[in-house]
């Protein structure tokens, strides 16, 4: 069965929109503060769809767009400057930033509470000893994407491929905290195709096309599949060979229309949750 994760963001942004017509009746209403450094036209692409998500929902939207000279210290004085406002309840630094400027710092300073990309060490910190945070959007999107299809991870063998601190470490942390019996792999993990066929639940996030093989899938697996990569034609592709692999997954993800939708919708809810909270 295909997991149709944009079908799905879709549902969660129009009960988030409810959800925000009634706080705005309150007094409230939600607002996300996006910084850029730099040109990046990825970045300009990812910003110009967090703003239409934010303007369908009713979100307010702010975009803070920095030079690619700006210094470490400006940065910082401008997260300073939207963490003492009122007004604004989610900070969401857009990466990649230019080199000369130090990304973890910059995302350290961002109030936790305001850490709607749940990056800060301390929404880090309580993901992994199970209190309530901000969960970064893409593992978030996944649980939640699992629990619409009544995917139950207790107890089940997942196999999380890679390990950065965005996907696959917090990916990993929220499946063992539901109970699931977690391995990671990575570049270095000797004989991959072994571990990943042992998987009841395959989450692939390395950023290679065509990594996951059929061959590597034990029959009836739950494959969810991360990457986003171009081919050769341009197309978009992600980590799985999804043409044979579907044919062996009880269910997949497709990319695009999976786990990408789902990002920017948990980006949403956690800007909705920040308001809330504030
Ligand atoms: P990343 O920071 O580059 O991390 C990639 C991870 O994969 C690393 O841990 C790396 O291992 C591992 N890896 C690389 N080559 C490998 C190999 N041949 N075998 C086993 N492991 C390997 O990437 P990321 O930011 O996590 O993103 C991963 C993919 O997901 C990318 O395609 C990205 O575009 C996509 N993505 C999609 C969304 C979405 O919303 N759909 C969101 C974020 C990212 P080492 O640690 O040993 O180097």
């Amino acid at each position: 069965m295909i997991i149709n994760g944009k079908e799905l963001a879709e549902n969660i942004r129009s009960s988030l929109k409810l959800e925000v017509d009634n706080m705005k009746k309150q007094g409230i209403t939600p607002k996300l503060a996006v910084i850029m450094v730099g040109d990046n036209k990825a970045s300009e692409v990812y910003v110009r769809n967090k703003s239409k998500a934010c303007n369908e929902i009713g979100i307010e939207f702010e975009e803070f767009l920095k030079d690619e000279n700006t210094s470490q210290k400006e940065l910082i004085e401008l997260i300073d400057m939207l963490n003492s406002r009122n007004d604004i309840h989610g900070i969401l630094l857009q990466s990649p930033i230019p080199k000369h400027l130090d990304i973890r710092e910059a995302f350290n300073r961002i109030n936790p509470k305001k850490d709607v990309d749940g990056f800060h060490p301390i929404n880090v910190g309580k993901l992994s000893i199970g209190e309530d945070s901000f969960i970064s959007c893409t593992p978030y999107g996944i649980m939640k994407m699992l629990e619409a299809y009544h995917i139950n991870v207790e107890g089940k063998r997942a196999v999380v491929i890679g390990r950065s601190n965005i996907v696959g470490k917090p990916v990993a942390q929220c499946l063992l905290n539901q109970n699931a019996t977690v391995t990671i792999c990575h570049s270095r993990t000797q004989d991959i195709a072994k571990v990943v066929q042992e998987a009841d639940i395959v989450i692939a996030a390395l950023g290679k096309p065509k990594f996951v093989t059929a061959d590597m899938i034990k029959e009836g697996a739950v494959v969810i599949d991360v990457g986003i990569n171009r081919n050769e034609e341009g197309k978009l592709v992600g980590d799985v060979d999804f043409e044979n692999v579907e044919k062996k997954a009880s269910y997949i993800t497709p990319v695009p229309g999976g786990v990408g939708p789902m990002t920017i919708a948990m980006l949403m809810s956690n800007v909705v949750k920040a308001a809330k909270e504030m």
